[in-house]
């Protein structure tokens, strides 16, 4: 197994990536001819599934499949994760992958403690405070085109380091057994299915603009049809490298080197008419790179312990601040519009806070955001009766006194330009460890933009950073930085055992989608599949408040009563139609595991246990 240097960057940091001399990618099985098509099947998706020894849920049948059989050889939650994590690579590619960045929360059995991996995208040194700033116009850079689709949006990817970090600290089997699965996967393909089609066809433009995306996942410039079998011996071949090498050989070396040139010069086709900014990363903001363990959030609800993603991540405090405000209401003897109603305000308030407060830097005050003071005097603004016209103001956590303190003024409530399109994976094992991870590369198709041969996309999440810089923006562009994420892996305990693991794409909405999941299964008393199939809301304290059809259909008459304007999400403005793409497992008495996915959003996911009850 892989063992490395371990950098102190500081109390609450450690560098965990290893760096080694690459080699280039072994010349191996990976160029034999693939197998027929009809011998690919797709495994079966259930989207709940019941038993014991160990349980992975993911948005993928493929990837949880594989995730099963590293927890049947014997392998633990974090090997089983990272394989999973892996496989997604392959089959949700333009969600997760090499090229981006994600947050991994893990349970451990025997010292009964959550801990956290903080893996997101960091922006490059040379990255200042004016990179969002067209040179030739000096205006700000258009969202789209412009910026989605561009270098100046990647990252330094911590996808990488993160699995190599996790398996270091946590994991049980080496690197190279966990990627092998995942890259026999690479060359032996999938299924194309619906989702994977409309996703490839969504970013035909984008990806015909670039020579490498073109030839790995355009056929003659379109969507692989539904039902072919797609292949990635690129993947395949990168996967052998770092299992070879270890995750030294991403950060420094010929991998490194392109991906780096890559950035600063994509590899753009003469027949687009996209602008594709150019970005500044160099090797060395690959071979800085450094994943972060930090201590998790952590707030009280209804006598359970809630654990959460801190800052760079919004995802720890956001749904945390909302259960504190809601746990001072009896939410089960209400109606179900009360509860929305109630629902819908925290969550506003929370997201001022978040907005005001939250960022990838020092003295983001966690410990009033999350403390039950502060959610008293936050509740004082919420009107039973008559809702908010947001964006509401954040409190002042100066003057933090459990009083209906006056707010302060800046609502702080700026565009909402966060991808809706991640991944997310829940994994326990037969001793009882957990991870809930949650990987992405930003928008669905990253910045568009795959590493020439290597077979995966560069994200671009530095779009997570807020659009104009303003000095006192918690989430402005700095050069070394983590955009603000809104990801919330969470971990539920009950007496230091875990109760529920949960998580969600869908950029701001991933928020709201975990916190709807806990209200509903811990207050509501939904079962696990009955908390995440209901239907969704999106507060986030902007003028527009989306919400699915069907949860239009069953309370935009009762909550217009209270004042509440809904819009269908997926119309202009809005977010995507289906909101989330949760995944879950519930820990029953006895060792008894619920694995839960979507019964329909994205397709549906897929749950799996180690010993079906
Ligand atoms: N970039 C988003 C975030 O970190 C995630 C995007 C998504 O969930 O689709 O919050």
């Amino acid at each position: 197994m892989f063992s490395g240097p371990l950098a102190v960057l500081g109390a609450a940091s450690l560098t965990l990536v290893t760096l080694q001399a690459p080699v280039a990618a072994p010349a191996s099985a990976q160029d034999a001819p693939p197998g027929p098509a009809q011998r690919v099947h797709e495994p079966p998706r259930k989207a709940t599934v019941t038993g014991r020894g160990g349980a992975v849920t993911s948005v993928d049948p493929y990837a949880s499949r594989i995730g099963l059989q590293v927890l049947r050889r014997g392998g633990n939650a974090v090997d089983a994760a990272v394989a999973t994590a892996a496989a997604l690579g392959v089959t949700e590619p333009y969600s997760s992958g090499l090229g981006g960045g994600g947050y991994f929360v893990y349970y451990d059995a025997k010292t009964k403690r959550v801990k956290t991996l903080d893996g997101r995208e960091t922006a490059p040194a040379a990255m200042k405070h004016d990179a969002f700033v067209d040179p030739a116009t000096g205006q700000p850079y258009p969202f789209t085109p412009d910026l989605v689709t561009s270098g100046v949006s990647v990252g330094v990817p911590g996808t990488p380091a993160t699995w190599q970090a996790a398996l270091d600290r946590w994991g049980s089997m080496p690197l190279a057994d966990v990627l092998a699965p995942a890259a026999a996967l690479a060359r032996r393909g999938f299924k194309v299915d619906k989702t994977f089609h409309q996703q490839t066809d969504d970013n035909a433009e984008r990806f015909n603009a670039f020579t490498s995306t073109r030839k790995l996942f355009l056929r003659h410039g379109k969507a692989p049809k539904v039902g072919s079998v797609f292949r990635n011996r690129q993947l395949a071949r990168t996967y052998d490298l770092l299992a070879a090498r270890g995750m030294g050989a991403f950060y420094r070396g010929a991998l490194a080197r392109e991906l780096a040139r890559t950035v600063r010069k994509p590899p753009v086709r003469r027949h687009t008419d996209l602008p594709v900014p150019r970005g500044r990363m160099r090797v060395k903001d690959l071979a800085k790179y450094a994943v972060v363990q930090h201590r998790p959030t952590h707030v009280g609800y209804r006598g359970l312990d809630v654990y959460g993603m801190p800052p760079s991540s919004s995802g720890g405090t956001t749904v945390g601040e909302a259960l504190n405000i809601l746990e001072r209401y009896d939410l089960k003897t209400m109606t179900p519009a009360q509860v929305q109603h109630l629902v819908i305000e925290a969550a506003h308030l929370a997201f001022a806070d978040r907005a005001k407060y939250v960022g990838d830097q020092s003295g983001v005050p966690v410990g009033t955001l999350l403390s039950d003071t502060f959610a008293a005097e936050r509740a004082c603004r919420i009107d039973p009766l008559h809702a908010f016209t947001p964006p509401v103001a954040a409190g002042d956590v100066t003057a933090s006194d459990g009083s209906c303190a006056t707010p302060s003024s800046r609502s702080g409530s700026g565009p909402d330009t966060e991808g809706v399109n991640t991944t997310n994976l829940t994994v326990a094992d037969a001793e009882g460890n957990v991870v809930e991870y949650t990987l992405t590369i930003e928008q669905t198709g990253g910045s568009g933009i795959v590493v020439p041969g290597r077979g995966f996309l560069l994200n671009n999440e530095l779009t997570d950073f807020s659009a104009v810089y303003d000095p006192a923006d918690p989430n402005r562009i700095e050069p070394g930085k983590r955009p603000r994420s809104s990801i919330s892996p969470t971990i539920v305990l009950r007496d230091k055992k875990p109760v529920l693991a949960l998580g969600s794409p869908g950029g701001s909405t991933i928020i709201t989608t975990v916190l709807g999941i806990i209200v509903n299964r811990l207050d509501l008393g939904m079962t696990l599949p009955q908390a995440i199939a209901a239907p969704r809301v999106a507060p986030s304290n902007k003028a527009t408040l989306s919400a699915e059809q069907a949860f239009l259909d069953q309370y935009a008459a009762a909550l217009a009563l209270l004042g509440h304007t809904l819009a269908p999400a997926g119309a202009p403005g809005t977010s995507a139609a289906e909101i989330g793409a949760a995944t879950a497992i519930e820990f029953g008495p006895r060792g008894l595991l619920t694995a839960a996915a979507e019964p329909t959003r994205r397709g549906g996911g897929a749950a799996a246990v180690v010993r079906r009850r």
